[in-house]
């Protein structure tokens, strides 16, 4: 069959790690139920062959907690929907407990998270101290999520010796206005340049299942191969309480692996993350659908509001699994 999309794509990512584009995601995405399997054994292939067996583990703590003045439709942290989350913001030796704990668990990565729509300058204050006292007691990377940032702001992270830096585009560009009204889209891809630019290493995902069209998550997809992030985090929406998305269903499993396969085929090289979610639309087993199907970094432990598995259970998997944890010194 020559039109056959997975032998295209075993061809095209496989062979030589070329992405697949936005209307060979689509026809993944399009698949029927019956070649779900196939499409996650080439995904697996795709990242054993282009990024190894590694898993990257990563640890992520809220250092500010809920009061966003933005309006994600999906997001429980913003200060205009009635939420059950309330703002809190830790201190300096809670941090460095979490990033020793998270440290101990094996993790490479450990994400300084804030909700916010960029950081004021208490924030930086205090992620410069964070930052300082992790880096003088824990081995790991640091990394962070705090919103959109000014120039100014970008390179005082970068000086500070922020490896990573999350902002994630959420969904397809087409989408992104039905999803959040506070902020553009183009506001986000300029903290990403910056991020870029600096010398910081670049975390962009988002979520499935928001309301999107097919088409739409193929244009997501295509988007983020085009940026060449370092990470992608995959959400799936998890609908909460008192949000704008508080009734849109959660995502069919067979649409979530379908999603899965489809952006590891569409970013052969990237660290792909299951993030938020997981466990609501894909249940237990889906972690370890995920990791057989081009998934190759975890979080461990907590989600910022919500409960996820615990550090054993994922890392009991991945012994079960014959994948590595990825060492510090791999991601040096
Ligand atoms: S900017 Fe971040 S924390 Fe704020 S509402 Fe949007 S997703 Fe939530």
């Amino acid at each position: 069959m020559r039109d056959d999309i997975l032998a295209t794509a075993r061809e095209q990512v496989l062979e030589r790690g070329e992405p697949l584009d936005e209307a060979q995601v689509l026809a993944v995405l399009q698949l029927p139920d019956e070649r779900v399997p196939e499409a996650l054994e080439l995904a697996h292939e795709v990242r054993m062959r282009w990024c190894g067996p590694a898993v990257e583990v990563e640890g992520i703590v809220s250092i500010k907690t809920g009061g966003c003045p933005e309006d994600c439709h999906f997001c429980s942290q913003s200060g205009r929907f009635e939420t059950p989350v309330r703002a809190v913001r830790l201190d300096i030796p809670s941090l460095v407990r979490a990033a020793h704990e998270t440290a101990a668990s094996g993790a490479t990565e450990f994400c300084l998270v804030a909700a916010v729509r960029g950081p004021d300058e208490r924030l930086m204050t205090q992620v410069s101290e964070a930052v300082a006292a992790i880096q003088a007691e824990v081995e790991i990377n640091l990394a962070c999520s705090l919103g959109i940032l000014t120039r100014a702001q970008a390179e005082e992270l970068a000086a500070l010796g922020v490896h990573r830096y999350n902002h994630n585009l959420e969904t397809a560009r087409s989408r992104f206005p039905q999803v959040v009204t506070t902020h553009t889209w183009e506001e986000r891809m300029d903290t990403l340049a910056l991020v870029r630019e600096l010398g910081m290493e670049v975390c962009c995902g988002g979520i499935v299942g928001m309301g999107e069209t097919l088409e739409q998550r193929a244009e997501f997809a295509a988007q983020l191969s085009e940026i060449r992030p370092d990470e992608v985090p995959l959400n799936f929406l998890d609908p909460r309480p008192g949000t704008p998305f508080a009734e849109l269903s959660v995502l069919d499993a067979r649409d979530a692996l379908r999603a899965i396969a489809a952006f590891r085929l569409a970013l052969p090289l990237t660290v792909l993350r299951f993030a938020g979610g997981r466990e609501l639309t894909l249940g237990d087993l889906g972690t370890r659908d995920g990791m057989l199907g081009g998934i190759n970094a975890m979080i461990v432990g907590n989600y910022l509001t919500t409960l996820g598995r615990s550090p054993e259970q994922d890392l009991a998997l991945l012994t079960e699994l014959s994948m590595p944890v990825k060492a510090l010194s791999e991601t040096l």
